[in-house]
């Protein structure tokens, strides 16, 4: 991944980070007899960005694409980064996973491409992809947390997989719902392939794919509910309840379709979620600023609601932009609320974000474990300091 892109070889090292080693090769292969004379990534850039137009005489109908790899911030090194793992670092046993992986491979993508693609809601489709890649603070990955049962049963250390699949409050849940499933007989090891699984057996079934991915992740996001109703205010759930919200929510995800346009998160605003759980631990005189974001097909809408205890006054910002992933939207949300702060001359900011892992590594100063996210971790960083 490149900054300034002095430390990077245009012509040996693969940077660009879709193509396999081979495919970069022949790439560069079959431009070196037009006798170009770039020697680093740098001389494809001005600064840390893309000289658009050098790169698209080299590289013509790729070039396009090429500009919208991301760079580094300036101040920053060029980085290596081993694209076969989210967190971006090499070993042996990565290397290993990823030569097994090529095997299955079209399946894997597949979920991908479900969620980010579909007609999915865009909410909906943020949490599964949220579910999907358990980045949700489930205990197991609270590593200060010494309690790691399930709060709703008690009998197992919650993880996702236990959470929506095994916990005996799931299968109850998925037994006796709309679309009744013994999730016993559902094989997985992880969450995504439970997900694949199911959609597999319901194929011959009367639900189309939306359907299914649509009622699965309101069947999760209702667990996810009850369990943060358990953990945080000692509310138990109740299965009746649970059951009527399942189905009231699957009504209005079923509606939307992915021509309309898209719902945007404002129409329910942050501030509810801010004044119940946060509020009272915030100190006075300094700014909140609170961030979401919603994500569909690459596209993101980005919201910052700024907030000051004593002076009851308020102010939003919002945004739309590209972004990869939801988890890039997330921190894309933040960095707007930073740069909005460092515009406004705010010196006393406190930035809320729901985005678990995010706030855990953000806080330590170092970069969400993703290295497609380095990019946007790094500015954020940078403004904060
Ligand atoms: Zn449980």
């Amino acid at each position: 991944m490149a900054a300034s892109g002095e430390e990077i070889d245009v012509w040996h090292q693969p940077w660009i980070p879709w193509l396999d080693f081979n495919c970069f090769n022949s790439l560069m292969e079959s431009i070196k007899p037009k006798g170009y004379t770039v020697r680093t990534l740098a001389d494809l850039s001005i600064g840390n960005e893309w000289n658009k137009e050098v790169v698209q005489q080299i590289f013509g109908d790729l070039g396009n694409r090429i500009t919208e790899i991301p760079r580094l911030p300036l101040n920053h090194k060029d980085k290596i980064i081993w694209t076969g793992k989210q967190n971006g670092i090499f070993s042996i046993k990565s290397a290993y996973g990823t030569d097994q992986e090529a095997h299955f491979d079209k399946k894997k993508k597949g979920i991908w491409t479900w969620i980010g693609h579909s007609d999915l809601h865009p909410r909906l489709s943020t949490f599964l992809w949220r579910v999907l890649n358990e980045a949700l603070p489930v205990r197991e990955k609270l590593r200060f947390l010494l309690d790691k049962d399930c709060p709703l049963c008690n009998s197992a250390e919650e993880n996702c997989l236990h959470l929506f699949k095994n916990c005996g409050f799931a299968k109850m849940l998925w037994f006796s719902g709309k679309i009744p499933l013994l999730v016993d007989k559902i094989p997985g090891e992880n969450v995504i392939q439970f997900t694949e699984n199911m959609v597999t057996s319901l194929e011959n079934s009367n639900y189309d794919r939306k359907e299914i991915l649509t009622y699965m992740g309101c069947v999760w996001e209702q667990i996810w509910r009850s369990r943060n109703d358990l953990c945080r205010r000692g509310i138990r759930a109740n299965l009746d309840m649970m059951k009527r919200n399942i189905e009231m929510a699957f009504q209005s995800y079923s509606t939307y379709s992915g021509k309309d346009a898209l719902v945007d998160i404002f129409s329910d605003p942050p501030k509810n979620r801010l004044e119940e759980a946060y509020w009272q631990r915030i100190l006075d005189g300094k700014r909140v600023i609170c961030t979401d974001a919603s994500w569909l097909r690459g596209e993101a809408r980005l919201a910052a609601v700024m907030r000051m205890k004593n002076l009851e006054s308020w102010a939003h910002k919002t945004s739309r932009t590209k972004a990869e992933s939801a988890l890039i939207a997330e921190l894309k949300a933040i960095l707007l609320a930073l740069q909005w702060a460092w515009e406004k001359k705010w010196d006393r900011i406190c930035v809320l974000s729901d985005c678990a892992q995010t706030i855990q590594a953000l806080r330590a100063k170092q970069c969400p474990p993703f290295w497609k996210t380095f990019n946007v971790a790094l500015e954020i960083l940078d403004c904060s300091k």
